[in-house]
């Protein structure tokens, strides 16, 4: 069962080859064989039991949609009311949420079953999960290495067929990253597109949910539940939600795409430029026209959003400060004591390093300097992208310039870990939609190939992922020992 599709899932509901409640007990089953890959924090087996006897019921009846009774798993960074919200740290470790976030109503209004949640660098810090105060996240294509972050649990769960799909959130690579390093798809809508309420801050004008599943046709069907104005997050787009799976087999004829020359430079791993290539010339052969294109700016990139990432983290974190919520020192002497040690104690370096950067970025002295002036490159950093997509389609180019690194290569390291999103992080910075899809292996290990969109296009995208999937299988790859 755990190496079928969505749809294919949902057909053998309907045709009562097994229940739901059989299809959640076999994914929690497999949950508990593979634990030693550490994708879970909090594995929700009786609430799951519980949806899954509900979906079987309205199974019974006519009224069941496509996610009625399909078990999928939520990233720890999305509130669950009464089940654990830890977004990763010992901050939130006893965190009970009293309400769920609009994703996760979404999908329970669509009768998806949750399995648990997700194993996640701290408040989305992190390009490998190593930050998580639950510990690091194993690759299943090699457990020596990361999956990825921030979304490391979601990526490698998926991969290991722990779960059918699971929710990310991509705040500068979250999404696209991991899912490239496990060799699943991904997807990182328009800023807007997705309710961020309920969804744990970690930089307001960044941050973004979105799908991570095996293939195009099934992050249609989570991003279809995700989708929609929301009016509890006034940053939601009142924008109508098309159908994502209607133009899935559309022609690809005529498609132009554009091939960012910054995205082949120096640092990228010429195996992985290599596969790239692969791919983009399976799309001329569907019918596409290929030219270069130009960003110049994107080498501003991760200085920016380290300002403005940073900058939002200081202001967003915070509200832990031992008193409402969240961990509390023990036997505080004073109110500066209480928060001091609060903070201190619950939370891991790297979130304290990007508060202190935030902080200062922010601080009377050095606003325009830094904060502002980040701002600025923000902004032309959009331009660039408007440019080069007035002119072409999509974009194309890798995700990551490496592949899977091993646990600990990078940890002492906080540059080196951040060049790791050096081609996501543009993309976050103006708000654009862009997909992660498998495209190959460089010694066993799973590349992605970047797809970067205009602004609500990600009907077209997961069309153009589609297709290329029709005619490759490197997103029915499967681990060892995973299968
Ligand atoms: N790796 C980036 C960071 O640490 C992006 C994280 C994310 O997208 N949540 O900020």
């Amino acid at each position: 069962m755990h190496n079928k599709t969505i749809t294919e899932l949902a057909k053998g509901l309907r045709n009562k080859e097994y229940s739901s409640v059989e299809l959640t007990q076999a994914y929690l089953d497999r949950i508990q064989k593979h634990q030693g890959l550490n994708c879970f924090i909090s594995v929700a087996e009786t609430y799951a039991l519980e949806q899954a006897k509900t979906a079987d019921i309205q199974l019974a009846s006519a009224d069941a949609g496509l996610l009625t009774g399909i078990p999928i798993a939520q990233k720890d960074i999305f509130c669950t009311q009464g089940i654990k919200t830890s977004c990763g740290s010992k901050m939130l470790d006893t965190f009970i949420a009293p309400y769920n976030a609009t994703v996760i109503e979404k999908f329970n209004a669509a009768g998806a079953v949750m399995l648990g949640k997700l194993n996640m660098d701290e408040f989305a810090m992190g390009s490998s999960n190593e930050t998580s105060f639950y510990g690091a996240v194993q690759n299943p294509w090699d457990i020596k290495t990361v999956p990825g972050g921030s979304s490391g649990g979601s990526a490698s769960a998926v991969a290991a067929r722990l779960t059918v799909a699971a929710t990310g959130t991509d705040t500068g690579g979250s999404i696209r990253q991991p899912a490239s390093l496990c060799g699943i798809t991904g997807l990182k809508p328009t800023y807007g597109r997705v309710s961020r309420y309920g969804m744990i801050a970690f930089a307001s004008s960044l941050d973004q949910g979105g799908p991570m599943a095996r293939s195009a046709e099934d992050a249609a069907i989570l991003m279809q539940a995700m989708a929609g104005f929301d009016s509890k997050d006034s940053t939601s787009v009142d924008k109508a939600v098309p159908n994502y799976s209607a133009g899935l087999n559309n022609s690809l004829e005529g498609l132009k795409i554009g091939l960012p020359k910054e995205f082949f430079g120096e640092g990228l791993n010429s195996d992985i430029a290599a596969a790239i290539e692969t791919a983009v010339n399976e799309y001329k052969k569907l019918g596409a026209e290929v030219k270069e294109v130009s960003l110049p700016n994107m080498k501003l990139a991760i200085p920016a959003y380290y300002v403005i990432a940073s900058a939002e983290c200081s202001a967003n974190l915070s509200r832990y400060d031992g008193v409402r919520y969240g961990y509390r020192c023990d036997n505080p002497t004073d109110l500066n004591d209480l928060y001091i040690r609060s903070r201190g104690e619950a939370f891991g370096a790297e979130v304290k390093r990007r508060i202190l950067m935030g902080t200062y970025a922010l601080s009377a002295g050095y606003y325009d300097a830094y904060y502002i002036k980040a701002q600025k490159v923000r902004r032309l950093i959009s331009e660039d992208f408007s440019k080069a997509l007035s002119e072409v389609d999509v974009l194309m180019g890798p995700v990551s310039p490496t592949t899977a690194f091993a646990i600990g290569a990078k940890t002492n390291d906080p540059i080196e870990m951040y060049l790791a999103d050096i081609y996501t992080i543009a993309v976050n910075l103006a708000g654009l939609p862009a997909m992660s899809l498998p495209a190959g292996l460089v010694d066993n290990k799973p590349v992605g190939l970047q797809v970067i969109g205009n602004y609500f296009t990600e009907e077209r995208l997961l069309n153009i992922a589609h297709q290329y999937q029709q005619v490759t299988d490197w997103h029915q790859q499967t681990p060892k020992g995973f299968e």
